[in-house]
């Protein structure tokens, strides 16, 4: 540790960012490119005329600068903003906070065509874009997640997002393993289900990236008069939040998906109402977390129940829902299995918890 203790564990999660030293020692590789030159980051006190009820950004020949208002957690005020702006033509040097507060009296007032007046900085920094993606997502008993795995572009607000889904992957299948519940190849779902997602947000958001910092004639007339233009339609807009709220992430193709009607396993299941054994109503959503479900229909399916808890220990919650058929929800909210035979319930959990696949 850095303070020199010495500590023995049976696992290491490598969430430790993307120069994962975690990811370094256990030797997995993260291949990939650099995308972009610095961007310039800062949390400053403000004096200018800008609309505080959402974010501004501009595209400038120079490049583009981005401003949300931000609330002040030391004087509680309304001029705190965060700033981003693109910064090409710099050699690789970080940049000191002297250099990026002076680049940013200069870039501030140029880009957004207005008189801003600088007060105190909070905090700043600078970040250079990479698309990289790690060969591999476990190594043994180091597994890696977050940014450790994957990092790319902040367009899109993707990365913390991308990070929270695969420690809710991970979290409830290194528990049952931990617990002798389960063997390691349940934890090669964890990639199988979650790089591809993955390469999919690195190349969503490459792609912005390069729009984003376009300098050619072309690149920049296609962003300013075209795509502007598009994403201002209502339709592209709420297209964009959907892609981005990652909401329709589905491993159905994965190893524990299936087939069949909708929802499938594998597929995310949305929040509804259910009923819990007491009688009371409750949000599936609320339950799951560090628990599995099992939505079982109101004339319960006492057999299902002991064998899902056989198998899953305490942490299950039994629910009711209005459907004929019984679902066994994993904590992460994605259908694990839907039916009514027992047999085929036993089948699923052989093959998820024995083999890390099940027949489809
Ligand atoms: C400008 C910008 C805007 C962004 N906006 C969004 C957004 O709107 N939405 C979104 O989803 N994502 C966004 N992201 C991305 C998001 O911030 C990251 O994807 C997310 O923080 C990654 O989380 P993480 O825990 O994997 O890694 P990190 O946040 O990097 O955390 C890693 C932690 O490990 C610690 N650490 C590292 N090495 C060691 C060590 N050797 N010993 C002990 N501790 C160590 C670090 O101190 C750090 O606390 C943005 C990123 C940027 C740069």
């Amino acid at each position: 540790m850095g303070d020199g203790q010495v500590m023995r564990a049976g696992w290491v999660i490598g969430c430790d960012g993307t120069g994962s030293t975690t990811r370094k020692l256990a030797g997995v590789g993260f291949p990939g490119v650099k995308l972009s030159e610095r961007f310039l980051l800062a949390d400053l006190r403000l004096d200018w005329d800008l609309d505080r009820s959402g974010t501004s950004g501009w595209i400038h020949p120079t490049g583009m600068l981005g401003a949300m208002p931000m609330p002040d957690p030391v004087s509680g005020g309304d001029n705190l903003w965060r700033l981003i702006a693109y910064d090409p033509g710099h050699s690789d040097d970080k940049p000191g906070e002297q250099e990026i507060l002076d680049r940013l009296r200069q870039i501030l007032p140029e880009r957004s065509g207005r008189q801003v007046r600088i007060g105190e900085a909070e905090w700043v920094s600078q970040f250079t874009i990479h698309r990289r993606l790690a060969d591999r997502y476990r190594n043994g008993r180091i597994v890696l997640a977050g940014d450790a795995a994957h990092a790319h572009a902040p367009f899109g607000g993707q990365g913390m997002l991308t990070g929270v889904g695969d420690a809710e992957n991970l979290g409830w299948k290194l528990a049952l393993v931990v617990q002798g519940k389960a063997n390691e190849a349940l934890l090669d779902t964890y990639e199988a289900e979650r790089r591809p997602l993955a390469t999919e947000v690195l190349r969503g958001t490459a792609n912005v990236t390069k729009v984003n910092i376009a300098s050619s004639p072309i690149g920049r007339f296609i962003r300013d008069r075209v795509l502007v233009r598009l994403f201002n339609l209502a339709g592209i807009q709420r297209w964009t939040t959907y892609t981005t709220s990652q909401l329709w992430v589905s491993y159905r193709k994965g190893p524990l998906g299936g087939r069949g009607a909708k929802p499938r396993p594998g597929d995310r299941l949305s929040d509804r109402t259910v009923v819990r054994a007491d009688g009371g109503t409750t949000r599936l959503h609320a339950e799951l977390g560090g628990h599995w479900a099992l939505l079982a229909p109101h004339a319960g399916a006492n057999e299902l129940e002991t064998v899902a808890r056989q198998r899953l220990g305490d942490r299950l919650g039994i629910l009711r829902h209005q459907d004929e058929q019984t679902m066994l929800v994993r904590p992460d909210a994605h259908l694990a299995w839907r039916g009514s035979d027992t047999a085929g319930l036993e089948r699923w959990l052989d093959g998820a918890l024995e083999r890390g696949q099940v027949s489809r």
